[in-house]
């Protein structure tokens, strides 16, 4: 029997574990941490009872993902849990732009916008599950649906202020750019669009759940099923080289590039190690996680019913503060992501004390203090939230990059989501997963299609190490 390791255990380095021992062959996985998840665990953060996710927190691609989706995780344990609303948007006259799953229900709430809004997502949501499968993956390569791939590269391609100039109304424009801040990228760069269309047709499509319990149930499903294929996972093994590496036929790495070329050492070409190296990361994150009783006190009513809530003004307060993170300059008004898991699992919450989670977009390595200027922007559209925090937990960009070794800088998107990186991630290859070394493989959010809890990026190189591997087994004899 064939084996492979995979180095790391996040939601990448899983998935390719689990499509590895699908085939048949033998895996290992090894895991720095004492935990294992990566970007994808739950812990009690703050007061005892409320479980906070670390990281990851509302999966629309998780549930949309083409490979996470063909595996039996409910099986598992795996419990997706849906908001009533998706994601709002609050503004600074009292009112929030709202999405929910139904795009005519979300066009219904836009008034004058909604055929708009319709018009631009609606194509792609009905045919998502194919779009998914050309997106979700490298973008350099012959599409599948090369027509939809053209409908969605005519918005997607574009920079985000120039799309939402499509609508009439803040209330649209503001909810497109929030979700398009996702990538943390000046807003008026070419195909800053593309995150914001993927996570509005994901959302209309498959909305935008949260996990049963919190995220590391995704992590324990993705363990469990992997075990029951024969798989094991080490905990607390921290890979310098290939010295540390137990016997096999195929690596794949769950680690930036950079990390990867300093394992490799003189084994990796030269060139290739250069490029590895010049791999770009971009903007930290900032998490605050609060215990707040009652909830925070939104002042328009559907951010209370909320999953997620983007928390940044209107277009041009979030274009401005994207443009200054990206310049290495803290705004004082950041933007600000919000999840409050709590109002689709009860579970998370203990008596009327809920967990929120909370991230501001940050300069990359950022040292400075955050806290307060992010509470200010919760105290901006929630006026009172202080007085009902019982608890806090804050990680900066250093401290995220310490408790995993691929945040770099703080860096929660796998590098930098340059139109460059974002098409060549991360080098310009026939195949971005190869290493250069024959079985060794990069399967992190550093490789197509990037950052997010999907798999994909693991199954992609998954996919290239099988082949590896039966071509080994056909040579012996
Ligand atoms: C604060 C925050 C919020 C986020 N919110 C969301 C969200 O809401 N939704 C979403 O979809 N995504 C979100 N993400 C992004 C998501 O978590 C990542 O894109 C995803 O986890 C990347 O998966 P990965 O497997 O590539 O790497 P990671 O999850 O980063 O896992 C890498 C693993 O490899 C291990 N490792 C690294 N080097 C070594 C080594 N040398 N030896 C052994 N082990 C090693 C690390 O310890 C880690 O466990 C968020 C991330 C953060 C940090």
């Amino acid at each position: 029997m064939t084996r492979a390791v995979v180095v790391g255990s996040g939601p990448n380095g899983l998935a390719a574990a689990v499509a590895l021992a699908q085939r048949g062959h033998q895996v290992t996985v090894l895991e720095a941490h004492d935990q294992i998840g990566g970007g994808t665990r739950t812990a009690e953060l703050t007061v005892p009872g409320l479980q906070h996710d670390v990281c990851s927190a509302i999966h629309p691609f998780g549930i949309a993902s083409p490979y996470l989706s063909s595996l039996p995780l409910a099986a598992h344990g795996l419990v997706w849990r849906w908001p009533e609303v998706d994601l709002a948007h609050p503004l600074d006259d009292g009112t929030a732009a709202v999405m929910v799953r139904s795009i005519d229900d979300t066009a219904a709430g836009l008034g004058s916008d909604g055929d708009r809004w319709r018009q631009m997502f609606g194509p792609l949501v009905d045919a998502f599950d194919e779009l998914a499968t050309d997106v979700l993956g490298p973008l350099l390569r012959v599409p599948s649906h090369p027509l939809l791939m053209a409908k969605f590269g005519l918005r997607a391609g574009l920079p985000a202020t120039v799309l939402v100039r499509r609508f009439a109304t803040e209330h649209a424009r503001a909810l497109f750019a929030g979700s398009a801040a996702h990538a943390f990228r000046p807003l008026n760069r070419p195909a800053t669009a593309g995150v914001g269309v993927m996570l509005v047709a994901a959302g209309h499509r498959y909305g935008w759940p949260v996990a049963e319990g919190g995220s590391q149930a995704i992590t324990a499903a993705l363990a469990s099923l992997l075990r029951s294929l024969g798989g094991t996972i080490e905990t607390g093994v921290a890979v310098r080289s290939f010295a540390d590496l137990p016997p096999s036929d195929a690596v794949l790495f769950d680690t930036t590039p950079a990390a990867l070329a300093d394992i490799a050492g003189d084994r990796l070409p030269q060139r290739r190690a250069r490029a590895y190296r010049r791999f770009r990361h971009g903007p930290g994150a900032y998490k605050v996680d609060l215990a707040v009783r009652g909830g925070i006190p939104w002042t328009a009513e559907a951010c209370r019913r909320a999953g997620t809530v983007h928390v940044g003004g209107d277009t041009a307060d979030i274009a401005s503060a994207e443009a200054a993170v990206s310049r290495g300059t803290m705004p004082p008004r950041p933007f600000v992501l919000v999840g409050q898991q709590h109002v689709a699992d009860s579970t998370r919450s203990v008596g009327d004390v809920h967990p929120v989670w909370a991230y501001a977009h940050v300069p990359h390595g950022h040292r400075g203090d955050v806290t307060e200027a992010l509470l200010d922007q919760l105290e901006r559209f929630a006026p009172g939230t202080r007085e009902r925090v019982v608890g806090c937990h804050v990680m900066t960009p250093a401290d995220l990059a310490a408790y995993n070794a691929n945040d770099v800088g703080g860096d929660i998107t796998g590098g930098e989501n340059s139109l460059p990186q974002l098409l060549a991630r991360p080098v310009l290859a026939r195949d971005p997963y190869a290493t250069g070394i024959p079985g060794i493989f990069l399967c992190s959010a550093s490789t197509p299609p990037g950052a997010g809890v999907h798999g994909m990026c693991g199954w992609h190189a998954a996919s290239r190490a099988a082949a590896y591997l039966e071509g080994l087994s056909l040579q012996s004899p």
